[in-house]
Parts: structure tokens; C-alpha cells; sequence
């Protein structure tokens, strides 16, 4: 292999949106056979917005919505600022909690005036044996059934509230795994929410459901990855969070979006620099090609 073959290579890629962090990333690029791909802010825009608030037990969603955006707001999660930015446009100023805790992967728990309030997922109300009113659960169900992310308000040692949110797919999401089926290559997506609302964007963009790996913990997607190679695949990773980063460093090849978090670039070896995740296939096919040319 000649060096400067290879750096026409990294030159091209940055022609196509595709950031290189060296040349010898071009080898692990072209053997990849499998691509995980990350759900929240590389499939999905990242982006949500709260849909809806149901409250129970004598709660009132103003104050379901109030406290949670309370403690939500000091969180960078993006359901975190959904929350915190519907519960300010509705009831103005939020109260500064005054503890806060986030859980990676299960939400966030804190005091907002003087009351322990949680607000996440089920298993996160279950590790504190707080009770599920059966109307939420119900609540929680319908939506995950939707394809929509719920996530539980609770306080007083009880769960008073359910906040349902939407995260669009992106418009480029299916053509891009389409692409990537025709490169001969296995997609894959890898997220902590909720399987059913995994499945639907799957159904969406057209993985396999078999393929779909969901409710894992921010901590265990990168073992996750390190199965998958065991397994004999040759892996790449595509994820824009900083619960990616552990994952895009074990993987073969790391996959960054560059609309996402420093962290996740910095563990990556190639950068999406729009975002698009088209360059993806792009960035594999450049490698094949590059690779070609050189022997
Ligand atoms: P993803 O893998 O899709 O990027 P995360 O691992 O960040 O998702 O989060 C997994 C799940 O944990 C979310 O779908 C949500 O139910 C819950 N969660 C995480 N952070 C928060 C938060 N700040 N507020 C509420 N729920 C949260
Ligand atoms: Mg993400």
C-alpha cells in the first residue's frame, strides 16, 4: 500500500462529509460486516417534544410537568429538554431543584421544594419499590405501543404522572440503511429505550427486528459490541452520544455524528460531519474503492 493512495483516500472522504482520523482506519473500514446503529440522534433527530401529560392520584399535570421540568432542566438528555422546555413555556420560571442526581441510562432523581422527585423509566421507579398507579402503566404501555418514548413522574413515594415524547425519524434514516444493505452489510440498532419503541423505528427504517438490541444500559453497549465480536463480526458502530463513546471505541470501526457530543467524536475514527447517516455508506464504499485501487 502506497501512503498516498491511502491519503486520496482521506481526502475524498472529506470531499463526501466523512472526517478521517488516519489512513489506516481505511483497512478495519473496508472488512466491516455489521453496522450497530445507535437509535437516539443518529437514526432519530435527537430532537423530542412532549406529546402529552397524563396525571394520577389526585396529581394535576401542571404539577406533574412543573416538577419534572424542574429537575429535568439539569439534564442534557434530550427528553430532558423536551420536558424542561414544555413545563417553562406552561408555567414560566422552574424552581432550581435543590439536589440532583442523573441515573445514565434510567433518568434523573433529585428535591425539587422540599419533595423527592424521580423521573425516568419503569425499572428506575422499580429500584426504589415506588408503586405504578395501574392508569400510568396503562399510560406507559399505550405510548411505547405508538412508538413513543413515556417516562414516569413520581414523588411522595408514588407515581403521580406519565410525560409521553416523540422523537422523529430522520428523513435520510431508511436510505441510509438501505444502502448499507446493499454494501452486503448487517444493520443493527442498539439503544436504552424501550423495545417496543425500538421495533417501531426498526419497522420504520427497515432493520430486522431480530436485529434490534433495546433497554440496554448506557455501561453495557459496549459490551454489547464486544459480543457482536466475539461472534466473529466485524463491527462499526454509529452513535452521537457521550453513552456512546465506550461502544465506538471497542467497535472496529467508530462511527461519530458530528452534530453529536465531543466525546463520541473523540472516541470515533471517522466523523459524519453533517450528520447525514448516508455518509456511513459512503465512507465504507470510499474504503472498498480506495483499497482496490492501491493493490
Ligand atoms: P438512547 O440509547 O436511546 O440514546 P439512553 O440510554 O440515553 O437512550 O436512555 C434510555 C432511557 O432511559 C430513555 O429512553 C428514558 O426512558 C430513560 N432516561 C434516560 N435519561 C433520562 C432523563 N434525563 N429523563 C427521563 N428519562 C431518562
Ligand atoms: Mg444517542
Amino acid at each position: 500500500a502506497t501512503p498516498t493512495a491511502l491519503l486520496v483516500g482521506t481526502g475524498r472522504g472529506a470531499q463526501l462529509g466523512v472526517l478521517i482520523r488516519g489512513p489506516e482506519v481505511l483497512e478495519s473500514t473496508r472488512r466491516v460486516d455489521t453496522v450497530v446503529l445507535d437509535k437516539t440522534g443518529t437514526v432519530t433527530e435527537g430532537r423530542m417534544t412532549l406529546l402529552s401529560v397524563v396525571a394520577a392520584d389526585g396529581a394535576r399535570e401542571d404539577e406533574v410537568l412543573r416538577l419534572a421540568g424542574a429537575l429535568e432542566d439539569a439534564s442534557e438528555h434530550p427528553i430532558a429538554r423536551a420536558v424542561a422546555e414544555a413545563a417553562r413555556e406552561r408555567s414560566g420560571a422552574l424552581p432550581t431543584p435543590e439536589e440532583f442526581v442523573n441515573v445514565e441510562g434510567l433518568g434523573v432523581r433529585g428535591v425539587v421544594e422540599g419533595r423527592a422527585v424521580l423521573v425516568g423509566r419503569e425499572r428506575l421507579l422499580a429500584e426504589e419499590e415506588l408503586a405504578m398507579p395501574p392508569e400510568l402503566a396503562r399510560a406507559m404501555v399505550e405510548a411505547a405501543d405508538e412508538g413513543r418514548t413515556a417516562v414516569a413522574v413520581a414523588w411522595d413515594g408514588a407515581a403521580r404522572g406519565v410525560l409521553v415524547v416523540a422523537d422523529a425519524v430522520k428523513p435520510t434514516s431508511a436510505a441510509a440503511v438501505a444502502e448499507l444493505r446493499r454494501l452486503g452489510l448487517t444493520p443493527m440498532l442498539l439503544t436504552g429505550d424501550h423495545a417496543r419503541v425500538a421495533a417501531t423505528v426498526a419497522r420504520e427504517v427497515g432493520i430486522e427486528e431480530r436485529h434490534v438490541i433495546a433497554e440496554v444500559l448506557p455501561t453495557d453497549k459496549a459490551d454489547v459490541v464486544a459480543r457482536l465480536r466475539a461472534e466473529g463480526r466485524v463491527v462499526a458502530m454509529v452513535g452521537d452520544g457521550v453513552n456512546d463513546a465506550a461502544a465506538l471505541a471497542t467497535a472496529d470501526l467508530g462511527l461519530a455524528m458530528g452534530t453529536g457530543t465531543d466525546v463520541a467524536i473523540e472516541a470515533a475514527d471517522l466523523t459524519l460531519v453533517s450528520g447525514d447517516l448516508r455518509a456511513a455508506g459512503d465512507a465504507i464504499r470510499l474504503a472498498r474503492r480506495t483499497l482496490t485501487t492501491i493493490r
